[in-house]
């Protein structure tokens, strides 16, 4: 078999959580959209459902399939439904719903329902993508609870900015949540992974932590919280292939990297089909049975090179860490100009091996 893999760690995840319900002395949904952002949501939400207060999901695709699964706690629609016909499925399978749209109000105004819903209404604080207008956010609200559909509210916005922790933007969402909800009673949540971690004033009845689950910092300078969060997935692959070439060789497509000295390159089952980062560049690191390399040229796609000069006893069959407990996602994300949810969710083709 091809030796590539993804092992996920639900130890850490289950540190993870515990920390940020830890840190926000808040309830916590785990949010396992995206296949839990590529780590497996059916399994992730199992290992979690012992001490999860409930689950966060992007549609009801996703929350109907952790429901087939067997997984019994509260599970919220972060965009709540798409079609008023989802109603009857939202109810019958009893998740929570956000309202982020005037549209999705008068639905349920019209709804015909056995039971009442829980509805987690979205004000736009700022980000504008989507959410109620301040100006609108209370009328929301009271007209829900007329409406006798609804048996709890739960107040919610959501931040653009708070993994910029210099950055005044968060502060003013808050400002704005917290004008447009004066003299309404009911639980809140606004805190993602960058606040949970980054932004402790802000008031919490609920946090929707995501990527801090899966152990990759949302921020890009160091953060003390950040540091004890565990990395759950371990991305490896071994050496197939081993070159020994002289100065002045080039390695790969394009040529993008020449050697400058005798070079020993690994080759590794690893590529951008894998979700491994096309963009990663020539220096980006890996570990090689524990010792830290680097990846040399460009990234194919069902295979990568490494640079093994300085690793004498590396060789054919040597274990490689794309990202893992070692390598962070993090600063792969970063080689690669890019962000480790993105990197997460690109995965693909590589077996999930959990322990
Ligand atoms: N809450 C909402 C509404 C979201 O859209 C997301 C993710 O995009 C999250 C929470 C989780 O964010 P993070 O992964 O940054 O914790």
């Amino acid at each position: 078999m091809r030796p590539a893999r993804a092992l996920i760690d639900f130890e850490a995840l289950r540190h993870n959580y515990r920390l940020a319900r830890e840190v926000s002395g808040a309830k916590a949904l785990a949010v396992v959209k995206a296949d839990a952002y590529g780590h497996g949501a059916v399994r992730c939400a199992e290992a979690l459902e012992g001490e999860a207060n409930g689950f966060a999901v992007a549609c009801i695709e996703e929350a109907l399939q952790l429901r087939a699964a067997g997984i019994r706690k509260p599970i919220l629609l972060l965009e709540g439904f798409f079609e008023a016909d989802e109603l009857s499925l939202i109810q019958e399978h009893d998740f929570w719903t956000v309202v982020h749209a005037s549209w999705q109000l008068e639905a349920i105004e019209r709804a015909e329902l056995r039971k009442p819903l829980t509805v987690w209404l979205k004000l736009d604080s700022g980000m504008h993508r989507v959410g109620l207008h301040p100006a609108e956010y209370r009328d929301a609200y009271q007209r829900l609870q007329a409406s006798g559909k609804v048996e709890k509210i739960v107040l919610m916005s959501h931040f653009a900015r708070a993994d910029e922790l210099d950055c005044a933007s968060s502060e003013e969402q808050v400002a704005v949540f917290e004008q447009a909800r004066t003299g309404l009673s009911a639980e809140v949540s606004l805190r993602n992974s960058p606040a949970v971690l980054g932004w402790p004033q802000v008031p919490s009845d609920w946090v929707r932590p995501g990527i801090m689950l899966y152990g990759a910092t949302p921020f890009e300078q160091a953060h003390p919280l950040a540091e004890r969060l565990k990395p759950v997935m371990t991305l490896e692959s071994k050496i197939i292939s081993v070159r020994e070439l002289p100065a002045g060789q080039p390695v790969g497509y394009g040529a993008r990297f020449v050697t400058d000295r005798p070079t020993r390159v690994g080759v590794v089952a690893m590529g951008y089909a894998d979700g491994y980062p096309r963009h990663a560049p020539t220096g980006t690191p890996v570990t090689i049975d524990g010792q830290f390399s680097r990846l040399i040229g460009r990234v194919s796609m069902d295979m990568l090179t490494v640079d093994l000069t300085d690793l004498p006893q590396a060789g054919l069959g040597s274990r490689v860490e794309l990202w893992g407990k070692q390598v962070l996602a993090s600063e792969v994300a970063a080689h690669a100009g890019t962000i480790p949810y993105q990197i997460f969710c690109n995965l693909r083709r590589v077996p999930l091996v959990y322990s």
